[in-house]
């Protein structure tokens, strides 16, 4: 017999409960990716995800051809489409790996009752988590709104899957249809804009497994001192493989404790905990939908944001607003299709307080740009920094951009890679070069003499705002 394999955000074969659920059920596995953006509503992934999707999909399809399988594809919509392939393969049931983002659970909860309506086994595992969302409960029975105390109880049930390796040969399926090519996805940039990306990024399983090997070797012992150092390549850059399930979160778990001793342990432990933030995004995506728009705390409907000026916006975006760490973040973003996360952290701050910009506005700058775009993370990242979050930093909390690229870039070599034209200004100066006109003018006289939002001005004005909603 046959069953269905619906690939999605779990690009990968070891580790893939689904696709391992079909092997052991003695059934030969036709795998799919079925693209139906159209179902993911006002999140429909941007243009740096798809750019990586198309990579990572022509990569899952190597490896299976490797094995004597093969990726077939498809356009949605996807109940259709899994109807129909069900009866052209002759298939007794279909299997997927759960996604999380609201809309899709609603989808796909109406697709398995249809499916099973209709007498087809249909079976949805857990591929992306360390913890399904619901499955960590406070004393009350209720979700968690504090990372510390979730965090506490996922260490107390913590009981991970056991690695799993994929056959090195699949059964060969030839009945069914074989589906489009993938460039007739569209999924692939039109204008090469992302050529920046693929210096530093190798979408897929082999990739993922490659950048794991690269930080164990590297930046994980130090990893709790480095990873606020982007001036350094002390993070994993695992997200996008995260994201897209190129490689499963309990996999990278086991391998750092391999490495573990008395020395690595606490950067290690630093390290899972981060994975832990991860998880913390999904539980509250899932038991509070909504907020990937509306602010977590209700405080904030009665917050004056300023009024969004789109050449303003404009400047945030494109890294010419005159702060130069805020510049090098963006410029960083949109060149590789990733920021580290304490800039993140810093082009927000300046967003959200200097400039009173609501978070959404940056929420889908990154949507779009970000290759490790993921609605849960993103949302929780954005009302963390807007101070609107759960577990917020609270509001009044204003990164001063100076300060904080003083601290986290104090040679000035990030700002350097990302802004160029400021290499020649000396640190401090090159953090803050409105400082000395003069020199700004002579250095780098196409950059901006001012920053967009004086910064003391700024900053007085947003705590002035949030002392108004009060
Ligand atoms: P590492 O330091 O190596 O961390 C390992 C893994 O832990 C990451 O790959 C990621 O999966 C997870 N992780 C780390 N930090 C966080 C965090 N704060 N929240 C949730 N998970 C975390 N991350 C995304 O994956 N997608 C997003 O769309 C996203 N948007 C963000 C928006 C803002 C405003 C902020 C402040 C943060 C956002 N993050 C997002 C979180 C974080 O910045 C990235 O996960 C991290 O920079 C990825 O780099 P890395 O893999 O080298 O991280």
């Amino acid at each position: 017999g046959h069953a269905i394999v619906w690939f999605r955000n779990d690009l990968r074969l070891d580790d893939n409960p689904a696709l391992r659920a079909a092997l052991d059920a003695g059934l030969a596995p036709v795998c799919v990716y079925i693209h139906a953006p159209d179902e993911e509503g006002d999140w429909a992934p941007g243009a740096a995800s798809n750019a990586w999707r198309h990579r990572s999909l022509a990569a899952l399809d190597t490896e299976l051809r490797r094995r004597g399988s093969r990726l077939r594809l498809f356009h949605g919509p996807t109940l259709a489409t899994l109807q129909s392939l069900v009866q052209t393969c002759d298939a007794e049931a279909v299997f997927w790996n759960r996604r999380y983002d609201p809309l899709i659970e609603t989808r796909d909860a109406a697709i398995k009752r249809s499916l099973r309506e209709s007498g087809v086994q249909a079976d949805s595992h857990n591929g992306a988590l360390l913890f399904e969302p619901w499955s960590l409960q406070t004393g009350q029975g209720g979700p968690y709104k504090v990372f510390t105390p979730f965090w506490r109880k996922a260490l107390s049930e913590w009981q991970l899957p056991e690695a799993w390796t994929a056959p090195r040969m699949l059964p060969k399926v030839d009945s069914g249809p074989s589906g489009v090519a993938l460039d007739d996805l569209h999924l692939a940039a039109t204008l090469p804009w992302d050529t920046g990306f693929w210096q530093l990024w190798q979408p897929g399983e082999a990739g993922a497994h490659e950048a794991l090997e690269v930080f164990i070797d590297g930046a994980m012992r130090g990893y709790r001192a480095s990873r606020d150092r982007p001036d350094q390549a002390g993070t994993s850059r695992l997200s996008p493989h995260l994201h897209f399930g190129e490689i499963a979160p309990w996999r990278v778990v086991a391998a750092l404790d391999t490495e573990r001793t008395a020395a690595t342990a606490p950067d290690i432990d630093a390290y899972v905990r981060e994975l832990g933030w991860r998880e913390f995004s999904h539980h509250l995506l899932h038991h509070f939908p909504k907020t990937t728009e509306q602010d977590f705390n209700p405080r904030f409907k009665r917050f004056q944001w300023a009024r969004a000026d789109s050449a303003q916006i404009e400047a945030w975006r494109r890294g010419r607003t005159g702060v130069p760490i805020v510049d090098a973040g963006m410029r960083e973003l949109w060149n590789v299709g990733w920021m580290h996360n304490r800039v993140r952290m810093i082009v927000g701050s300046w967003l959200c307080k200097h400039m009173r910009i609501h978070w959404r506005e940056g929420a889908r700058w990154f949507w779009d740009t970000l290759v490790d775009a993921d609605l849960a993370n993103n949302t929780l990242g954005w009302q963390w920094i807007g101070g609107t979050g759960a577990d917020a930093s609270p509001y009044f909390r204003v990164f001063n951009p100076v300060t904080q690229a003083e601290k986290f870039d104090p040679r000035g070599d990030y700002i350097a890679s990302w802004v160029p034209e400021l290499a020649d200004l000396p640190m401090p100066l090159r953090a803050s070069p409105w400082t000395d006109p003069k020199l700004l003018e002579a250095v780098a006289p196409g950059y901006p003499a001012q920053p967009i939002v004086d910064l003391a001005a700024g900053r007085e004005a947003a705590l002035a705002a949030y002392q108004a909603s009060r």
